[in-house]
C-alpha cells in the first residue's frame, strides 16, 4: 500500500512499526533527520493495520480524560531526586512506586552515542537513565510490543512520551489495559536528531574528547537559567545557558530544527490523551519555588488521581487553577511555530560545522531583514515623492 499520511503530518510515533505483522514498516530518516515509515512493498500484505493504528489518522480521545482537571504545583521531597530531575522531579516518584509495587516504567534514555530512544526497566537503579529532559525526539522501536507483552503478564507498566507517542500507544493497543498509566508532558516539540547531534560532533571538536555525559535544564545555576552541561572524557565540562548555548537557541529562540507536525500539533490543551500530565510550573510565587524546579501536575483521570494519592508522602503538592498553567505556559495550548528556514539550516548541516552553519543563517537573515527594511524605506519615500 502506499504511504497514508503526508510526511510533514507524521509524528514518527512508530505506531505503524510496532503493528506491521510482517515487518513490512522500516522508521527511516529523511535529510532533515526525522523518523518516517517507509513500507518495503515486497513485504506489505495491504491489511491496512498501520493506517488504522496511525493517531493522526483515528485520534484516539476518550471520555476516560477530563476536561476540566485538577492542578498541582509539586516536586519531591528528596533533594536528590528534585536536583536531578528537569522540574520537580515528580516523574521519578511516580515511576518508583511503580517500580516498588512490581511493575515496569519506559521512558527516554541515552544511547552509547548520546542519541535517544523508549526502554522498558523494572530496576529502581535504572531509573537515572530515564530520569530528566531530553530535548530531541526518541525513536520508539519496538517498545509498544514490548509494553503489549509486559502489560499481557498483568504487570503494571507506567509510559512516559510526547503526547503523540502517548497518542500512539493507545491507538496501537487499541483497547483500554487498567494495569497501564501514561503519563505526557507539555510539549514545545521534538527536535532533529540530527541537529542534536552534530551540535555534540561540534562540541566533541571544540574539547578535544568525546562525550560522557548530557544535562539538559542543569540546575548548577539554577533552575530558571535552562542551563545546558556536557561532560567530555577528559574531564572539561560544558556549560551555558539558554541565551549563550546554541543549541537551546536553536530551539527555543530560532525554532530551526523542531519536527515539521509539531507546527501544527493535534495533542494541545484539554482534555489530554495521558492519565497525568507533566511540566514545568513557571511563574510560580518566588517564595514557594526557590529557583529548584517546580513540576505542574495534571491529574486528567481516575487512574491518575490514584497514582498521586500513592506518592503524598513522598512530594509536596499545593493545588493550583488551571488558569495559572494556561497563563505560564503557552505550549499548552499553543503548538511553536516553524521557522521556515529549518529545511535549509538542517540540510547545511551535511556541509557546515553546527555553528558555522548557526552564525551563517544568523547573518543571512538579519541582511535578509535589513534589505526588507531599506526597501520599505526608500518605496516609501518615493511613492511619497510622486
Ligand atoms: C521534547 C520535550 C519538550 C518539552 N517541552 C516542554 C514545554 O514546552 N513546557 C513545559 O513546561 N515542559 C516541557 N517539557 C517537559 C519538562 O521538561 C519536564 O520533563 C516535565 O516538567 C517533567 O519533569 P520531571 O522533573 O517531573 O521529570 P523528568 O525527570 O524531567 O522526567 C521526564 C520524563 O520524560 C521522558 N522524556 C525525556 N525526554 C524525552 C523525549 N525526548 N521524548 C519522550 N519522553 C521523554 C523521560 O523518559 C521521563 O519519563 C518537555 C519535555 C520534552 C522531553
Amino acid at each position: 500500500m502506499e504511504n497514508w499520511l503526508k510526511d510533514n503530518e507524521c509524528t514518527g510515533c512508530g505506531a505503524c512499526q510496532n503493528i506491521c505483522p510482517k515487518e513490512a514498516i522500516q522508521m527511516v530518516t529523511d535529510e532533515c533527520g526525522f523518523w518516517h515509515p517507509r513500507i518495503i512493498k515486497d513485504k506489505c500484505i495491504d491489511c491496512k493495520q498501520c493506517e488504522k493504528v496511525c493517531p493522526i489518522v483515528k485520534p484516539a480521545f476518550s471520555n476516560r480524560f477530563s476536561s476540566s482537571p485538577e492542578v498541582y504545583a509539586g516536586w519531591s521531597l528528596n533533594a536528590d531526586t528534585r536536583y536531578n530531575s528537569t522540574s520537580g522531579g515528580i516523574f521519578s516518584e511516580l515511576a518508583l512506586k511503580i517500580l516498588e509495587m512490581g511493575g515496569a516504567v519506559s521512558g527516554a534514555v541515552y544511547s552509547e552515542t548520546f542519541l535517544v530512544y523508549h526502554q522498558v526497566i523494572f530496576k529502581e537503579t535504572d531509573l537515572t537513565n530515564i530520569r530528566q529532559s531530553k530535548y530531541i525526539q526518541s525513536d520508539s522501536g519496538y517498545v509498544f510490543r514490548e509494553i503489549k507483552t509486559v502489560l499481557a503478564e498483568g504487570k503494571t507498566v507506567l509510559f512516559c512520551g510526547t503526547p503523540c507517542q502517548v497518542a500512539g500507544l493507545n491507538t496501537y493497543l487499541g483497547k483500554d489495559y487498567e494495569n497501564l498509566i501514561t503519563v505526557d508532558f507539555i510539549c514545545r516539540g521534538a527536535n532533529s536528531p540530527k541537529a542534536y547531534r552534530k551540535w555534540l560532533d561540534m562540541l566533541e571538536k571544540q574539547y578535544h574528547s568525546e562525550v560522557t555525559r548530557v544535562w539538559f535544564k542543569n540546575k548548577e545555576l539554577g533552575w530558571n537559567r535552562f542551563s545546558t552541561r556536557v561532560d567530555f572524557k577528559n574531564g572539561k565540562i560544558y556549560r551555558k545557558d539558554r541565551y549563550t548555548d546554541l543549541f537551546m537557541r536553536g530551539y527555543l529562540e530560532k525554532n530551526w530544527y523542531i519536527r515539521p507536525c509539531c507546527g501544527d500539533c493535534k495533542f494541545k490543551a484539554v482534555p489530554r490523551v495521558a492519565d497525568l500530565t507533566l511540566a514545568d510550573f513557571w511563574k510560580v510565587d518566588k517564595a514557594l519555588d526557590e529557583d529548584k524546579g517546580t513540576s505542574m501536575i495534571m491529574v486528567n483521570t481516575q487512574r491518575g488521581t490514584f497514582l498521586l494519592e500513592s506518592i503524598k508522602d513522598n512530594i509536596y503538592l499545593q493545588r493550583r487553577d488551571l488558569d495559572e498553567v494556561l497563563n505560564g505556559n503557552q505550549m499548552l495550548n499553543k503548538s511553536a511555530w516553524i521557522s521556515k528556514w529549518s529545511g535549509y539550516f538542517l540540510r547545511s548541516l551535511d556541509y557546515k560545522r553546527f555553528d558555522k552553519a548557526f552564525y551563517h543563517l544568523e547573518l543571512k537573515l538579519k541582511f535578509l531583514g535589513w534589505k526588507y527594511k531599506w526597501k520599505k524605506y526608500y518605496g516609501n519615500k518615493r511613492s511619497k515623492n510622486s
